[in-house]
């Protein structure tokens, strides 16, 4: 078990989660984490893998208005929509 670290609970309520913490576990600023607890009382903080809402896999997936997609499901939903972003040369 590692060393305990002491973090003060925010006037809102928040918990800073230690630079050195974010970075060794690679969570960048802005990603979601899962916030489970234990019948311990505990508070388990594990970082979050992105999963596809509709079809479960956890590769290629991207987040589309808060929304997890993975690449496949990405395409079904948008299709119609120009995402190239070419320019227009005329
Ligand atoms: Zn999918």
């Amino acid at each position: 078990m590692n060393k305990p670290m002491y973090k003060k609970v925010s006037k809102v309520g928040g918990i800073t989660i230690p630079s050195q913490l974010r970075h060794s576990l690679n969570i960048p600023k802005g990603t979601a984490v899962e916030i489970r607890t234990t019948p311990d009382d505990e508070i388990i903080i594990k970082k979050h893998i992105p999963t596809c809402l509709c079809c479960g896999a956890a590769d290629n997936v991207k987040v589309i208005n808060e929304v997890e997609l993975c690449d496949e499901c990405a395409k079904k939903f948008v299709i119609g929509v120009d995402t190239d972003g070419n320019d227009n040369e005329r």
